[in-house]
């Protein structure tokens, strides 16, 4: 008899476990949003764990241009740091002016030149007569691509103004001697408490390119269990490969690769790195590379590739209706990280996202 009973409680107990099975798929089905939000419970409680540093901003630059190009600002505690100043010899200006109001010493302890074409180095050089952002501030060390095509005038004088910095004391290095560790580059430089600013392995490094873009030096900004990747204008090739080569991890930010373009920030890169922000310097909507309102920066095909991952998308600029001249989209872009805080964008003109803007809704789809 007890048994009996002992076998019937287990059955009921069978039936019990398996209506409590059916009842979690169900809620899984029609209420994914429960289970997003149990797993970010989780995320956060790691992310706010693991994170014990200074206060990190990565800002993306407006370059008072019409013209698509990049320079990004990062300040890791008192550190500073500048990636690339672009577009034209004339934005040297406008990105002294703004890097002015953070770096109060007068000393960039990392620039990093990503690749030769000019969108990205020739506000280092500045216009003729004038000062470029090279001629502007100290620099402690140098950090470019290790090789290149370029015979232009902006490469040779990017160049002329890097030696000359040498002469001064500031330490040069390519993106293969830091990964190396050779000849007193790092591959980890720490940055301040708690940040990190590690140079990832691009094979194009060491093997030739006919594309330019495939150069780019790629870095990883790391400040805990928070990633924040800047891949300059690597191309689809490049991407692949630095997949392959690199372990990387899942990023709180993703500099879109190529300002936007449809040959960059592919599935095989942003499938690993599930990018949660995705900052794209580009001026939108300009017709500076091609008619096409489709291929356009930013593209309808990385956005079709970007949506996938995150609606979090900001762009700096926006091209004029005449194509005259530009106005801001977000402006200058404005990403913090502190402990114990989720991230945070802020742009100086709105805080629109991308799909939310009068532009995309008139030439883009979110599909
Ligand atoms: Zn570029």
């Amino acid at each position: 008899m007890a048994k009996k009973r002992r076998k019937s409680s287990s059955k009921f107990f069978i039936i019990l476990f398996v209506l409590f099975v059916i009842c979690v798929v169900a809620l899984f089905i029609v209420k994914p949003e429960v289970f997003k939000s149990i797993t970010n419970l989780f995320n956060k409680k790691d992310n706010q764990t693991t994170i014990n540093s200074d206060d990190l901003t990565i800002h993306f630059l407006e370059l008072g241009v019409k013209n698509t190009g990049d320079s990004i600002y990062i300040k890791a505690g008192d550190t500073d740091i500048l990636i690339d100043a672009g577009s034209t010899k004339e934005s040297a200006s406008t990105i002294t002016k703004y890097l002015n109001q953070y770096v109060t010493d007068g000393k960039l302890e990392y620039v990093i030149a990503t690749h030769g074409d000019k969108d990205h180095i020739s506000a280092f050089v500045g216009p003729k007569g004038e000062s470029g952002v090279l001629d502007s501030f100290k620099v402690d060390t140098i950090i470019d691509f290790p090789r290149t095509t370029k015979t232009t005038t902006i490469y040779k004088d990017y160049v002329a103004k890097r030696e000359n910095l040498v002469k001064q004391g500031t330490k040069h290095f390519t993106a293969l001697e830091c990964f190396n560790n050779e000849n007193g580059a790092k591959r980890v430089y720490e940055l301040s408490k708690g940040i990190e600013l590690e140079i990832l392995y691009n094979k194009f490094y060491e093997e030739n390119t006919t594309d330019e873009n495939n150069n780019s030096v790629c870095l990883m900004i790391n400040q805990g269990s928070r990633h924040f990747l800047f891949t300059g204008d690597l191309e689809k090739e490049g991407e692949d490969a630095l997949v392959k080569n690199n372990k990387l991890p899942e990023v709180e930010l993703f500099k879109a690769g190529h300002h936007g373009s449809k040959t960059s920030s592919n599935d095989a890169l942003l499938s690993v790195i599930k990018p949660k922000i995705v900052c794209v310097c580009c001026c939108a909507g300009s017709d500076e590379y091609t008619k096409i309102d489709d291929n356009m920066f930013p593209t309808q095909a990385f956005i079709s590739r970007v949506c996938k991952y995150t609606d979090k998308v900001y762009v700096t600029s926006l091209a004029t209706e005449d194509q005259s001249s530009f106005t801001s989209m977000n402006g200058n872009i404005v990403v913090t990280s502190k402990k114990d805080q989720e991230v945070m964008v802020n742009c100086s003109n709105n805080n629109t996202i991308l799909k939310d803007t009068e532009w995309f809704k008139k030439h883009r789809k979110w599909e």
